[in-house]
């Protein structure tokens, strides 16, 4: 009997030897941009595997705090500070990843026919969610008309730019961390990483699968009290995709009048956006996912399920304030 066990067990390291590696899944969580930025990577169970996932971890996470360093509004060191102190004195120099980001920006602004508009921060940096204080409607009206992209002007020969309005100041949050995340799944891919999804508040980014299976990705539903024993309203099987949500439960206080005042700012009112929830949208890259759930937030359901259906590869999933989910055509569960 000992001997037979023993050929067994010797059997079992034999088998253990031509098996393939074991799969190991490495987890990491960091505060970044005024978010929880967490990473989860898949490696080879060996020493390598190991090494390589620190390393791919210690290169995202470097990444992430560059990029905060960079337009963080809160930072004076920051390039988007600069820009927001000098910006309209005179034409700023900027770095090539600001004039792509800039672009993108005024891209998605045109598109949405000022929806998007980056220069929403000209009121919205008088919003104060912690403290909860809201700019006064006399000072709304005065700053309103410093809201407009136009007044943002680009110089590609010189690759400057310049606000044309003394009262202008940008703000890439609507944009910023679904290009965060892209920046980090390319990371990931150049240090071999063929699994991983990393999520930045409510900007995600899925590199393959989760070894065989979709990954799991719920969406949060937007009123459920803290202790719920569920958070999502919905959960989709992802692959190589971004998802991003803007929800108007993210950032918010209820001022005396009873009403929600959160982040999403309609350029028009320079108030917050009305009508939704939370927006959710998919498609191949983070800047253009986290673009889109910010602008359709402000479209309102008909405009923003519109501009969805005519842009190819996107998909969207709207939360309307009266509780009612709607999907874009991509999405559609198929009627009864
Ligand atoms: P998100 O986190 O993608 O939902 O975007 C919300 C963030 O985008 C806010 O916290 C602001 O920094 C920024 N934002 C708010 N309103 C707008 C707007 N109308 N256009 C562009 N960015 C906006
Ligand atoms: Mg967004």
């Amino acid at each position: 009997m000992a001997k037979a066990g023993a050929k067994l067990a010797l059997l079992g390291v034999l088998a253990l030897q031509v098996l393939p590696c074991a799969a190991a899944w490495h987890n990491a969580n960091q505060s970044v941009m005024g978010t929880e930025v967490s990473v989860t990577l898949w490696t080879d169970d060996t020493d390598q595997g190991q090494q390589q996932a620190e390393q791919a971890m210690a290169a995202v996470f470097a990444e992430m705090h560059r990029i905060d360093a960079t337009y963080s509004p809160y930072k004076d060191t920051s390039e988007l500070a600069r820009l927001n102190r000098d910006g309209s004195k005179s034409a700023q120099t900027i770095s090539a990843e600001t004039w792509f980001l800039l672009k993108r920006s005024l891209h998605y602004a045109q598109i949405t026919d000022g929806a998007f508009d980056i220069t929403f921060a000209s009121v919205g940096w008088f919003y104060d969610y912690r403290n909860k204080k809201q700019p006064k409607p006399s000072a709304t009206r005065k700053l309103l008309p410093a809201i407009n992209y136009r007044w943002l002007q680009l110089d590609e020969a010189a690759q400057t730019v310049f606000f044309q309005h003394a009262n202008v100041r940008i703000d890439l949050g609507g944009i910023a961390k679904g290009y965060a995340v892209d920046r980090a799944i390319a990371l990931l891919g150049h240090h071999g990483i063929r699994h991983a999804t990393v999520s930045a508040g409510g900007d995600s980014k899925i590199l393959g699968d989760k070894r065989g299976k979709p990954w799991l990705i719920g969406i949060k539903h937007p009123r459920l009290p803290a202790d719920a024993p569920t958070t999502s309203v919905i959960t989709l099987p992802l692959a190589d995709t971004a998802v991003s949500t803007s929800g108007d439960y993210e950032r918010f206080f209820v001022d005396e009048q009873g009403t929600r005042i959160h982040h999403i700012i309609n350029p028009k009112t320079g108030r917050p956006a009305e009508g939704i929830m939370s927006v959710t949208v998919l498609g191949p890259h983070g800047i253009d996912t986290d673009a889109l759930s910010t602008s359709v937030f402000v479209l309102g359901l008909t405009q923003g399920l519109a501009l969805i259906e005519r842009l190819a590869e996107v998909d969207g999933i709207i939360i309307t304030t009266d509780g009612k989910t709607h999907y874009s055509s991509g999405l559609a569960p198929p009627k009864r």
